[in-house]
């Protein structure tokens, strides 16, 4: 396996490879490294650029600007083949002319690996899959996450593959076989250290596989970090609301002296957290996650009087949207707590769970 990199990667599909205007790009400056070894998700909404992202590692795109280096080697102009990267799609690939055995053999076969080796292999990688049972079933009868499961070991069975593209590879699966078949890929990853990339436009997909999430927004890198970084840090209000269900809240505001005001409220800080932002500027985003906000009947010190719009009980606890005007905030309320639409609470925000963004950037 191998570290892959990304130096300075822009792509525009238009015909002129280096138009002028920004948006014309798919992908734009994209410096981003994924160790050896490493498990990874790519993530973002649809439309962001992770397809083009993985076809420009894989070869099947060339990129307008930039490197691609696999081990520090630049394999920008080398093929697909030659780059040694798998590719798991959304739709399984399997040959249904030949049984489970032989389609996993294809691509030690194709190298001229000696027989025995490819038995050999073969074996391996389908014990590792639980694929074991069916080998020389045809793969017509298996299911979706089966056929899936063929598609990883054509990339897994060959020992000098540089990394494993996963491309939205659960889209298919039946959502009750889902879990089992993410649980699976991350378990073959840990146990066989393959550099992998998972891309997904599904938080809970990609916080669950992989020890470093890239986000990705209008083709350019937001954050790369674990999924606790981008839970309690995330670099911009973008990824604070993305990350988490519900996401963050992020409510404008303006610093005037010791306060923070709001469009019809405002907050005091204190003297530490004052002398962290004074000198960034007036204008910031506030983000608080919806399991950090405090309800309570009483007012309290610095608390703010809040409605209580929607009421969503999802077994273990309330998700409570209050309203204050035309602002709006999402808490998770215990359930011991009585909630009503229309009942009046007041919230507190806590100070050591308050992000700070400035120019969409985070300060604090
Ligand atoms: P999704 O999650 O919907 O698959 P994505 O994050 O994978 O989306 P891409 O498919 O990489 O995003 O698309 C990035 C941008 O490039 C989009 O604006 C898309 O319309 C555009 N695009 C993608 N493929 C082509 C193409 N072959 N020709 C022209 N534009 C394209």
């Amino acid at each position: 396996m191998a570290r892959i990199k990304l130096e300075n990667i822009s792509h525009s599909y238009s015909p002129d490879s280096f138009p002028e205007e920004k948006k014309e790009y798919a992908v734009s400056n994209l410096d981003i490294c994924w160790e050896d070894g490493s498990s990874n998700a790519l993530l973002g909404p649809s439309g962001c650029g992770k397809t083009t992202i993985l076809n420009i590692i894989s070869g099947l795109l060339r990129p307008s600007r930039g490197r691609i280096l696999v081990d520090d080697q630049d394999v920008t102009g080398h093929s697909p083949r030659r780059r040694r990267i798998a590719q798991v799609f959304q739709f399984p690939v399997v040959y249904d002319s030949m049984n489970v055995f032989d389609n996993l053999a294809f691509p030690l076969r194709n190298q001229g690996q000696p027989e025995q080796i490819v038995r050999s292999k073969v074996t391996e990688v389908a014990e590792v899959l639980d694929l074991q049972d069916y080998l020389y079933n045809p793969p017509a009868k298996l299911n979706a996450a089966e056929k899936q499961k063929i598609s990883l070991g054509r990339g897994l069975v060959r020992e000098d593959t540089a990394a494993v593209l996963l491309d939205e590879p659960l889209t298919v699966i039946d959502p009750k076989l889902k879990g089992s078949m993410r649980r699976k890929l991350k378990e073959v990853q840990k146990n066989l250290r393959k550099t992998m990339i998972y891309v997904t436009h599904d938080q809970h997909e990609a916080l669950t596989f992989a020890d470093e999430v890239t986000i990705v927004k209008d083709g350019r890198l937001v954050q790369k970090g674990s999924p606790e970084e981008l839970h309690s840090q995330p670099a911009t209000p973008f990824i604070g609301y993305f990350i988490g269900s519900p996401g963050m809240n992020i409510l404008d505001c303006t610093l005037k002296a010791n306060k923070l005001e709001f469009k019809n409220f405002s907050l005091s800080i204190g003297r530490e957290l004052l002398s962290r932002i004074r000198n960034t500027g007036t204008s910031f985003q506030l983000g608080i996650r919806p399991e950090f906000v405090r309800a309570g009947l009483s007012p309290g010190e610095n608390t703010v009087p809040f409605e209580v719009s929607v009421v969503e009980n999802t077994g273990a606890y309330w998700i409570v949207t209050y309203v204050n005007q035309e602002t709006r905030i999402k808490a998770r309320v215990p359930e011991s707590i009585k909630v009503e639409k229309g009942q009046r609470h007041h919230l507190f925000f806590p100070e050591d769970r308050i992000n700070l963004f400035h120019n969409e950037q985070r300060v604090i």
